[in-house]
């Protein structure tokens, strides 16, 4: 069936800052949006047609609110996927599919699932608890991480030495084999319901060591003209394996044998596709957006070499937040500013971030050094 789109009624689970940059391309659609969110505060909650606070994981609270929309999607994936299962049952489009999200969910069935499928990803086993790790006990360093409710590197643990064993996670767990990480790589691909694909150029995440959040992208990866490609036939292998509809982020690591895996997937808008508001045809809020309601999809090439600075709040401080030297911002001519209207700020907490076009690489990285120098957000008082 053909959707209507303008007047179509759109739900967001989740009311963070990837649904408030999908928001402004639904906006220009005319669609009427609802938002999820337990925080009456959040990013999204002043921007929608209809705002409900409540739980994501909760199936009443999620059932009861996409009761009557249209479509459903999400913009983070620790929601009740049962309750959206019952409502697709019951005719609304839920996009990504609710066994989709199951599956990500569970950092276990997301292994088991490359495994399956002859998806390239690091060797891994599988525990229940901190007594079967020590018992299996893998060889030194291996990645502990927990199978379900971690995000942002949270719930991920590089074990290195017997030391480290004191501080291992005792909830089920993934344990991974450690990669020799060259490059951290992400491929951002689309799906409609027509089985219509298409993939956005390959970037590259440089992480903060401390925070363990990306502290810079770069589009596009400085990687061989192999690597893109591979990297782009294994994106496009995930999502129609999973026969997915809507936007979906898989995260890969290049090693230093030249090998890539998929370190992980997330079946919606991604922190690594924020530059393509400015530095790509099509946004990936709009790619998203257009898959999910079924429309061709967008031309994904980029218009521009682009460096995007994620801003974290400052160590030592939270509270209301403060920001310091927007003036260097506004000044420089190709940089974008994306602020996310977080009420507080926390040390390493993602607050906005900066886009910055340039004619090259090289150019944009060192004026994002530069503003990161100066631009800082962080909370009124010290902690
Ligand atoms: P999250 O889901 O919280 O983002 P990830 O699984 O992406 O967690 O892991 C966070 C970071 O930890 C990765 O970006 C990478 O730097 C590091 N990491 C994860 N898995 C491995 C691994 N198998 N080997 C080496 N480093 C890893």
């Amino acid at each position: 069936m053909k959707q209507q789109i303008s007047g179509l009624r759109l739900g967001i689970l989740g009311g963070g800052q990837l649904g408030r940059m999908l928001i402004p391309e639904c906006i220009k659609l005319n669609l009427e949006i609802s938002v999820l969110d337990p925080d009456i505060a959040c990013p999204c909650s002043k921007l929608c047609d209809r705002f409900v606070c409540g739980s994501l994981l909760d199936f009443d609270t999620v059932y009861s609110f996409g009761k009557g929309l249209d479509v459903i999607t999400i913009e983070i994936e620790h929601v009740n996927a049962d309750a959206l299962a019952q409502l697709e049952q019951e005719g609304v489009l839920v996009y990504p599919q609710p066994s989709v999200i199951k599956a990500v969910q569970d950092k276990g069935l997301q292994k088991q699932f490359y495994s399956e499928h002859d998806i390239p990803a690091a060797a891994f086993s599988l525990v229940k608890s901190k007594q079967e790790l020590l018992n299996a006990l893998p060889a030194f360093p291996f990645v502990q991480k927990m199978r379900t409710a971690g995000y942002d590197g949270k719930g991920v643990q590089v074990v290195r030495s017997a030391q480290d064993l004191d501080k291992a996670f005792d909830v089920p767990s993934v344990i991974e084999d450690a990669v020799d990480i060259d490059k951290e790589l992400s491929v951002l691909v689309a799906r409609n319901a027509a089985g219509e694909i298409k993939a956005f150029p390959i970037v590259e995440l440089v992480y903060d060591p401390e925070a363990n959040l990306v502290d810079y992208l770069v589009s596009p990866a400085s990687v061989s003209p192999q690597v893109a490609a591979r990297a782009k036939d294994i994106a496009i292998k995930v999502i129609s394996t999973l026969n997915m509809v809507g936007l979906l982020a898989v995260e890969l690591f290049l090693d230093k044998k030249g090998h890539l895996l998929v370190n992980e997937i997330a079946p919606r808008p991604h922190n690594s596709g924020h530059q393509s508001i400015e530095a790509n045809i099509t946004s990936q809020y709009l790619q998203h957006l257009r898959a999910i309601c079924n429309l061709p999809l967008g031309d994904t090439r980029a218009t521009s070499a682009a460096v995007m600075l994620n801003l974290l709040g400052e160590k030592g401080s939270q509270g209301p937040v403060v920001c310091d030297g927007i003036e260097a911002v506004m000044d420089m001519p190709r940089a974008y500013l994306h602020l996310y209207g977080k009420k507080t700020s926390r040390p390493f907490r993602k607050m906005g971030h900066i886009t910055i076009l340039a004619d090259t690489l090289d150019e944009a990285m060192q004026s994002a050094k530069q503003l990161k120098k100066v631009f800082k957000i962080k909370g009124s008082e010290s902690c």
